[in-house]
């Protein structure tokens, strides 16, 4: 049984998932509840199975890092996200007001049926993404604000809410936001959550999964735990949000068939006075300090 859940979790929530959006569509259902649904299913399944199936049995238990976790968790689900929801559109609308609207790739993506439309909109916005991850890496103001997701010492799926309000801005402003500009339907939209969400919410799992070739598309734990390593080198790898289409365009693909365990898992080396075990205000204010926190290299 635990090989099979080893085996094919990661697939199974991500069919599961993706058959709930489109029959729930189909059928008039309301589709953001669909999403919201299989997005706690497979939280539940995460964290329910890391208890029988787990990557490191020292990664078990109430370490202190639960409480930040809990805490960037409730002020990015409960505040954050709801407002960006809000603002994004009147935004968006304000620009469009400003230049004009509408664009060539507006247009042409509004004359697509529904498909094609969604795999445009994964692209798209897991461009963004990427590229957003990836600068929070290499630009030292931006890492500021990353840091507090980096400074856990364990993986496991509370970590998935841990970040600073400023990076969950900078996300949604190059990942979510050029969609809103483009005018995307909000069906189309709430497809690619039904997709990113089942994967979202395992990628940080302490879960022992063997997802074979799936590791070569999706951002998978395999995957993202090297780039949670203390170690610069394997840690400036694998950007991607829901899939590593990007880190393979981009170079920065890196996965082991085999063995997918780095040494340590943390801040580098040069950030040693990162305060990681710090409450959550310590952490989201230190960014905001004189030399925190200093590139890597
Ligand atoms: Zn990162």
């Amino acid at each position: 049984m635990k090989r099979l859940i080893s085996r094919y979790l990661l697939a199974t929530t991500v069919i599961g998932n993706m058959t709930l959006f489109f029959l729930a569509r189909k059928f008039g259902w309301n589709l953001e509840l669909a999403v919201l649904l299989g997005a706690l299913g497979s939280f539940a399944a995460a964290w329910g199975l890391e208890r029988v199936l787990p990557h490191e049995r020292r990664w078990l238990g109430k370490g202190a890092d639960i409480a930040v976790d809990l805490t960037s968790a409730v002020v990015v689900v409960a505040i954050v996200d709801p407002l960006l929801k809000f603002a994004g559109p009147v935004l968006a609308v304000a620009v469009w007001r400003m230049f004009g609207g509408g664009s060539a790739l507006a247009d042409w993506l509004a004359a697509q049926a529904f498909v094609p439309q969604l795999l445009a909109v994964v692209m798209l916005s897991e461009l963004g993404r990427y590229w957003a991850h990836r600068w929070h890496h290499t630009l030292g103001w931006l890492w500021k604000l990353h840091a507090l997701h980096h400074s856990s010492e364990r993986l496991y799926a509370l970590n998935n809410f841990r970040f600073h309000p400023l990076n969950y801005l900078n996300n949604f402003l190059l990942g979510v936001f050029p969609l809103m500009l483009l005018g995307v339907p909000a069906d189309v939209m709430l497809g690619y959550l039904a997709l990113s969400q089942p994967v979202l919410m395992l990628q940080h799992a302490n879960l022992d999964l063997r997802s074979g070739w799936l590791n070569y598309v999706f951002s998978t734990n395999e995957v993202h735990r090297w780039h949670h390593s203390s170690t610069p080198s394997e840690a400036n790898r694998n950007y991607g949000y829901t899939l590593v289409l990007w880190d393979h365009v981009f170079g920065t693909f890196h996965y082991l068939p085999c063995d997918n365990a780095p040494r340590r898992i943390g801040l580098f080396a040069e950030n040693s006075d990162y305060p990681a075990s710090g409450s959550y205000l310590t952490q989201l204010t230190q960014a905001f300090k004189p030399g925190c926190c200093r590139l890597y290299g």
